[in-house]
């Protein structure tokens, strides 16, 4: 299988609740590395570029609100087929649709504040990885 990386937001009501270690136990525990990280503040133009493919949504303010709140930890994930991985790791968008043991069923709170973020192709990978990270960053490959 092939050796991907991927992006990740512990999103900041997760990071409220005191949940960005077993969140990244998850992680480790399905065998993906933490390759670069890092904690902070999404400014309100970085956040509505990365979500730039929401624009048009009736949520999209709600989500800018939310995801600039608070502090977020940004991450890239590396792994074998770590994209689709990860997004089985987090479990479904909505937290009541979420199959058990997922990051979003254990930890999310709502539709919007679903705890954690993921790349949803390689395309969007690379684009949310290039946002966020200089490539001398990945550091654990
Ligand atoms: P995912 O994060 O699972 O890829 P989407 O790309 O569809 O989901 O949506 C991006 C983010 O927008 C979601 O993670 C969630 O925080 C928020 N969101 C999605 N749908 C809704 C909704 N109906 N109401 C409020 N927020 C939403
Ligand atoms: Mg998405």
């Amino acid at each position: 299988m092939a050796q991907e990386m991927t992006f990740s937001i512990i999103k900041p009501n997760a990071v409220k609740k005191n949940a960005i270690g077993p969140i990244i136990g998850k992680f480790e525990e399905n065998g993906l590395k933490i390759a670069a990280a890092k904690l902070t503040v999404l400014t309100r133009p970085k956040c509505e570029e990365f979500y730039a493919e929401h624009k048009e949504r009736p949520f999209f303010g709600e989500l800018v609100d939310f995801m600039t709140s608070g502090p977020v930890m940004l991450m890239a994930l590396s792994g074998d087929n770590a994209i689709t991985k990860n997004r089985e790791i987090m479990g479904a968008t909505n937290p009541a649709e979420a199959a058990d043991g997922t990051i979003r069923k254990l930890f999310g709170d709502s539709v919007g504040e679903n705890a954690v973020h993921g790349s949803d192709s390689p395309a969007s990978a690379e684009r949310e990885l290039g946002l966020f990270f200089e490539k001398s960053e990945f550091v654990n490959q």
